[in-house]
C-alpha cells in the first residue's frame, strides 16, 4: 500500500477531497479499489499473532475493525473536516448513537438541543435513560438555558449545528465554552451544515457527526455515517465500541463515498448558491406567511450564520397560508421537485413535515418547535435554478 498524497506540502482542500486518503495497491489502479473482503490472509502465524497484539494504522485483521476502502474514506473526510481521525459507520444513526454510548456510562448526565432529528431524539429520550444516563433537553439557541443546564457531572452536549426542519442555527462557540468550563465533551450533528461549510472543530466542537447519506453521497445511493475526532477519541473510545458492536461501514459504501467526496465541494456550492437564491425570489411572496433560510437577513440568526459557516447551506424551509391542505396542493402541484424525505440530494426534495419526518411527535411539541402542519422543507437539488423557480411559482400559483 503505498499514500499518494505528497507528505511535503499541505493540500488544499479540493485536492484533497480527489486525492486525500488514497491508497494504491501494488496495480497501481487510478481509481480508488472497492476491497470488498471481509477478512485478510497473513504471510505466517507469528505475522497474524503480531497482528493481533498490535495493528499498524494500514494492517487489517477483519472488515469489521477496518478495511483499506474504508479507511480511504475515514482519512479523505477527517481532511475536509481538518479532523485528527475518523471512524465510519454503517448510517448516520450508527455514528450518533456510537459516538455518544461510547463515551456516556450510568450515572452521566448529558444536555442536548431539543430541535433534533427524531432517531436522535429516540436515543436520547428512550435509550440513554434505560441505562441510567440523565438527559436535560434545552431549547438549542437559548444559551442562558444551556449554561443553566450544564453542570459538573454533565459528560457531554449534543446538539444539531442547524435544525431540522426549522433551521435554527446554534453557537457552536458559545455552547462549547460553557460546556469546556465543565468539563463536558461537545458533539455536534452537522448533516445540514455540511462539511463544506463547516469548521465545527476549530469553533469548539470535540467531536463531529455526519450522516454521510446526506450531502457526502449526493446521488441517494447509500446509507452511511462517519464520527470525527481526535486520534485519541477515536481510536480508545469510539473504535473499542464500533468494532466490538457490529455497526461498521462496508467497503461498497465506502467506495460509493469517496466518489461523493470527490464532488462533494462543487455540488454543495452550487445547491447553496441556488437556495439563495430560491429563498429570496419566494421571500414575500403573497401565498407564504414564512420562508426560512440561514442565508437571508431576515433569519434570526443571520449574523451567526455568516461567522459560523458563511452561508445559508443547501435546505430552505416555507409555510403556505391555509395549513396541510394547502401544503398538499402545493407538494402535489409540484413538477421537477420531488416528494421525499432525503436531503442533500442531487435532486430537489420536498417534504411535509408534520406528516411524515415529524409526524409522531405530539401536537403541542410540534407547534413548540414551529413545525406547523403549512411548513414545507425543500432540499435543494443540482437542477437548474429557473426550472426551480419555475416549479415552486407555479405550484403556489394555484393557492
Ligand atoms: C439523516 C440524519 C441523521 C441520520 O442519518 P442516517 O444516515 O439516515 O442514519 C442524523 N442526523 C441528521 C441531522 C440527519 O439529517
Amino acid at each position: 500500500m503505498k499514500d499518494t498524497p505528497s507528505k511535503t506540502r499541505t493540500r488544499r482542500t479540493r485536492t484533497n477531497l480527489v486525492h486525500g486518503g488514497t491508497k494504491r495497491s501494488g496495480w497501481g489502479e487510478l481509481s480508488e479499489a472497492m476491497f470488498l473482503t471481509q477478512g485478510f490472509a497473513y504471510d505466517s502465524a507469528e505475522q497474524a499473532e503480531a497482528r493481533f497484539q498490535n495493528a499498524g494504522p494500514d494492517e487489517y485483521i477483519y472488515a469489521r475493525y477496518g478495511n483499506p476502502t474504508v479507511r480511504m474514506f475515514e482519512e479523505r473526510i477527517a481532511l475536509l473536516e481538518g479532523a485528527e481521525d475518523g471512524f465510519a459507520t454503517a448510517s448516520g444513526m450508527a455514528a450518533v448513537n456510537g459516538a455518544l454510548v461510547s463515551m456516556l456510562k450510568a450515572g452521566d448526565h448529558v444536555v442536548a438541543a431539543r430541535a433534533l432529528f427524531g432517531s436522535c431524539l429516540y436515543i436520547l429520550e428512550e435509550i440513554l435513560p434505560r441505562y441510567g444516563v440523565e438527559v436535560t433537553l434545552v431549547d438549542g439557541t437559548d444559551l442562558p438555558a444551556w449554561e443553566a443546564a450544564i453542570r459538573d457531572d454533565t459528560r457531554a452536549v449534543f446538539f444539531e449545528s442547524m435544525s431540522n426542519p426549522t433551521l435554527e442555527v446554534i453557537d457552536i462557540e458559545a455552547v462549547a465554552k460553557l460546556a469546556h468550563d465543565r468539563g463536558a465533551t461537545v458533539i455536534v450533528d452537522n448533516v445540514f451544515s455540511t462539511p463544506v461549510y463547516s469548521d465545527a472543530i476549530a469553533q469548539g466542537a470535540d467531536v463531529v457527526i455526519y450522516s454521510a447519506t446526506k450531502h457526502i453521497d449526493g446521488q441517494g445511493r447509500t446509507l452511511g455515517g462517519v464520527i470525527l475526532g481526535t486520534t485519541e477519541f477515536i481510536r480508545k473510545t469510539v473504535e473499542p465500541y464500533m468494532k466490538h458492536t457490529g455497526g461498521s461501514m462496508s467497503p461498497f459504501t465506502a467506495w460509493v463515498l469517496l466518489k461523493g467526496l470527490e464532488t462533494i465541494d462543487l455540488r454543495v456550492r452550487a445547491q447553496t448558491g441556488t437556495a439563495q437564491a430560491l429563498a429570496e425570489r419566494l421571500s414575500g411572496h403573497p401565498a407564504l406567511t414564512r420562508v426560512i433560510y440561514p442565508g437571508l437577513p431576515t433569519h434570526a440568526q443571520h449574523d451567526l450564520t455568516r461567522r459560523q459557516t458563511g452561508a445559508g447551506g443547501t435546505m430552505l424551509s416555507f409555510e403556505v397560508a391555509g395549513g396541510k391542505v394547502a401544503a398538499f396542493a402545493v407538494l402535489n402541484a409540484l413538477e421537477v421537485i420531488l416528494i421525499s424525505n432525503n436531503l442533500g440530494d442531487a435532486k430537489s426534495i420536498a417534504t411535509h413535515p408534520a406528516t411524515t419526518t415529524h409526524q409522531r411527535l405530539a401536537p403541542e411539541t410540534r407547534e413548540m418547535l414551529g413545525i406547523g402542519d403549512g411548513l414545507i422543507r425543500l432540499s435543494v437539488g443540482l437542477e437548474d435554478q429557473e426550472d426551480l423557480a419555475e416549479d415552486l411559482l407555479g405550484a403556489l400559483a394555484i393557492l
